[in-house]
């Protein structure tokens, strides 16, 4: 892939990630934009067309009028289009080279397989769609030669530090690796003591540490189901089993994660807690481009320390590892009991120290099945939904009796 002139489509541009892309687009303008999406916030969707330019937009049907109206009293020439049709038209036109799939949770899931069976390079941030299709998802990319490139920081490290053969098949295996390691910051509750657990608010909740982030990603960093769902996204994607994958806390979070090998070697990629490098890493690869970041002084880092996770204080990563062992539907289970568990929680329906019950209520009812076609995996993600709020309104919610 020449670097000059590729067309990009940018799925959930005013997210975290999303901003974090065009931020290094701005470092790097000979990258184009071709498409921006966004769910509801037709405002800053607009003012990034009125920068970027792109030939789409994408909006929830809901704020639709509020873009038109915009649109409208501006001499722009973008072309809105609504809801997920838009979003897989962004991900799959034949204009569009790169798609970074940075929407959250399982609204990504459409578009982001569209980019993986049209042969696009696919950045994926959208860990949750990984999670529920993993392997339908790299057969998709097999079939079409898209070239996957993990966005999420460990993965993208490992992805760094593996020797590089090729995008679509990551093999861990016989390339002599022997054990991946994740670093994980253990997020804001890492010291809390666990009874104070039950009554931690959203707002402590997503005080990241190291990470700002969304919503979402904060809870499950908090939780650690973030490294839950980043377990099952390594197996997966470097073609490891679980018993390969080991989790540390890092707290520092310079180290972004390791791969060891057969002779003993260790390899880690370090750079400061900032999304725009593996974004960088992902766009340009297999060359290097400026990212924006800062770059990493490590005489001035605090000692960098590694510990093991304790299960006890983080029941959602003890859940994460339980559902990539079984693999089948148990990982999508696992995420959809999660995102609505964690949407309550974010809501004041239920207590912090719930999300791991629900989720393991839920995981209890619905039993895995082996080899996950994408109507089976749909129609259980929505049963597991239906469940937990269910569960929620049953025996979670705040206020409900005992
Ligand atoms: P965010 O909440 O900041 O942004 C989400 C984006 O998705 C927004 O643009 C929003 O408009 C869009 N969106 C939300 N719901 C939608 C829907 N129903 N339909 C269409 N679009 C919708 O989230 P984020 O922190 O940028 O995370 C995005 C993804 O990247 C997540 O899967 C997350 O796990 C992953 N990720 C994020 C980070 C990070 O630093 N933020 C790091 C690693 C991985
Ligand atoms: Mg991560």
């Amino acid at each position: 892939m020449t670097q000059s002139n590729l067309q990009i489509s940018i799925l959930g541009s005013t997210g975290s990630v999303g901003v974090n892309t065009l931020n290094v687009i701005d470092e790097n303008p000979a990258y184009k934009v071709f498409a921006l999406t966004a769910h509801r916030n037709a405002q800053l969707l607009f003012e990034q067309c009125q920068k970027y330019r792109p030939k789409l937009a994408v909006l929830s049907e809901e704020a639709a009028p509020e873009f038109n109206a915009l649109l409208h009293e501006s001499n722009l020439d973008t072309k809105l289009l609504i809801g997920k049709a838009g979003l897989v038209e962004a991900a799959s036109n034949a204009t569009v080279d790169i798609v970074m799939a940075a929407i959250v949770g399982a609204a990504g899931l459409e578009s982001t397989l569209a980019a993986a069976s049209n042969g696009k390079r696919l950045l994926l941030a959208n860990k949750e769609s990984l999670v529920m299709t993993g392997d339908l998802l790299k057969q998709a990319a097999r079939e079409s030669g898209a070239e996957i490139l993990p966005i999420d920081s460990e993965h993208n490290a490992i992805f760094q530090c593996l020797p590089q053969r090729s995008t679509s098949v990551h093999t861990g295996a016989s390339a002599g690796v022997e054990k991946i390691v994740l670093t994980a910051s253990g997020g804001p509750f890492l010291n809390t003591p666990i009874e104070q657990l039950e009554s931690v608010t959203p707002e402590q909740a997503c005080l990241h540490p190291k990470w700002s982030m969304g919503r979402k990603i904060s809870v499950d960093s908090a939780t650690m189901m973030n490294k839950g769902l980043e377990f099952i996204e390594a197996c997966y994607l470097f073609d490891v089993e679980p018993s390969q994958v080991d989790v540390l806390i890092h707290p520092q979070s310079i180290v972004h994660s390791m791969v060891h090998y057969k002779d003993g070697s260790v390899l880690a990629q370090m750079a400061n807690p900032d999304m725009r490098v593996p974004i960088a890493y992902g766009l340009a690869w297999p060359e290097r481009i400026e990212s924006g970041a800062a770059k990493l002084d490590l005489t001035a880092e605090e000692p960098l320390q590694f510990s093991k996770p304790d299960l006890s204080r983080f029941p959602c990563l003890r859940l994460g590892i339980e559902a990539a062992r079984e693999r089948g539907t148990a990982p999508a289970v696992l995420n959809a009991a999660n995102e609505v568990a964690v949407e309550a929680f974010l809501q004041g329906e239920v207590g912090f120290a719930e999300i791991p019950s629900i989720i393991e209520a839920v995981r209890a009812q619905i039993p895995c099945e082996p080899a996950p076609s994408l109507a089976i995996i749909q129609e259980l993600d929505q049963q597991a939904r239906r469940l937990s709020k269910e569960l929620i309104l049953k025996d979670f919610c705040r206020g409900a009796s005992a």
